[in-house]
């Protein structure tokens, strides 16, 4: 990572490693330096946490970024540096965000896929999930009565960007929230691109606080609505390029996006149960960065004879996920798929402690998500 050069107060020139918003480099006086004062010594160096200084300043729409950038440590380095201190820094290791891995991604699904994604399929007709009612294909629907036009596409948008890291029955109660409150505000279809363009962020940060990263997504959500007024008129884009480009939306959200509001397939929208399938049922070859994006190019280059797959597997998989397969303790007692023997990753001692329970009945934990009476309805009834 290239050296960044500043000036301070006093005129000693720093060289800052490290990502660093503006208003951080320019707070870095040496009032606000712990470490040793020696402002013409040669070898001179101070570190410091931008931590002391943030944890003072007030919460306030201004100093978002600032606190956003609280956890990073930052090094600061003097001009003068006999021991090459600077020289010798190393770049940091970029994060790969985007890999190419076309010439290894399989052109077919692996035999066991087409076996186990048909028993899923099944087994979904069977069990009801939260993304069913409360996922971003159909919260805005849900909350709202819309499911065409400009504000139910503004409402998916909406909706996708608050779901990550979130369950969909938060985001469903957030989605809620925000429709009643606007809605008691006056604004005829309650959440819409108005709506969000007259409030403020901290007031929209308040209103979402239940969701995951709600700070952040408030400001990535005023800052698309902006985006969207001035240079979309309101509209939400029809192409991946455009809809990535705004701030907090990747690939996943885009895609699902483009299927949902636009009924347009041009990608597969995996998110962490996908991803975790992919690789516990070997339905992808293993690689040492196994993350969704490669699990969707994978998924992409496998099915692209089967596109109408494109936009289903992602309910299915992810709603036999949330009921049935879960990330902790997968139901194998109640999986149709886990006596078939195309399960790689079926728990075969819950099998067999299943068995012996056996005159006990199949338990519903208090916890699960989701409807499974029908499920075990079928398999009391195959006994
Ligand atoms: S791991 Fe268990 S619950 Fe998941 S698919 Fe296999 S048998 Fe079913």
């Amino acid at each position: 990572m290239a050296l960044k050069k500043v000036k301070d107060e006093l005129g000693t020139t720093l060289y800052f490693t490290g990502r660093q918003t503006r208003r951080s480099r320019l707070s870095a006086s040496p009032s606000t330096v712990s470490g040793t004062d020696k402002t013409d010594d040669a070898e001179e160096k101070f570190t410091f946490e931008s931590k002391q200084r943030l944890s003072i300043l007030p919460r306030s729409t201004e100093n978002h970024d600032i606190l956003r950038s609280k956890r990073r440590r930052i090094q600061v380095k003097t001009e003068n540096d006999p021991k090459g201190l600077i020289a010798e820094a190393k770049p940091k290791k970029q994060r790969v965000t985007q890999v190419n891995f076309k010439e290894n991604l399989p052109t077919q699904p692996p035999p066991h896929f087409w076996l186990m994604y048909n028993e899923i399929k099944k087994v979904r007709s069977r069990i009801k999930a939260p993304v069913d009612e409360m996922g971003c294909a159909n919260v805005a629907t849900t909350v709202s009565g819309l499911s065409e036009g400009k504000v139910y596409r503004f409402q998916c948008l909406i909706s996708l960007m608050l779901s990550s890291q979130t369950k969909d029955e938060v985001n469903f109660q957030v989605m809620k929230i925000l429709q009643d409150y606007f809605l008691s505000k006056g604004y005829k279809h309650g959440l819409s691109l108005e709506a969000i363009l007259d409030t403020d962020e901290l007031v929209l940060d308040q209103l979402i606080y239940k969701v995951g990263f709600h700070r952040r997504k408030a400001t990535y959500i005023k800052q698309t609505a902006k985006i969207l007024h001035e240079k979309y008129n309101g509209e939400i884009p029809r192409t991946i390029e455009e809809i990535t480009s705004f701030p907090g939306v990747g690939p996943k959200m885009g895609f699902l996006l483009l299927q949902i509001a636009w009924n347009i397939n041009t990608g597969i929208g995996v998110d962490t149960h996908m991803q975790r399938m992919a690789k516990i049922f070997k339905w992808v070859p293993p690689s040492k960065n196994m993350s969704p994006e490669y699990v969707r190019r994978c998924f992409e280059s496998m099915l692209s004879d089967h596109k109408e797959e494109w936009s289903r597997i992602n309910p299915i998989l992810v709603g036999f996920g949330q009921v049935v397969c879960l990330p902790q303790r997968p139901r194998c007692d109640v999986c149709p798929l886990s006596r078939t023997g195309i399960c790689p990753a079926v728990d075969k001692a819950l099998l067999k402690k299943a068995d012996l329970d056996k005159k006990n009945g199949i338990k519903i934990e208090s916890k699960s998500r989701g409807d499974l009476s029908n499920l075990i309805k079928d398999i009391e009834d195959l006994r």
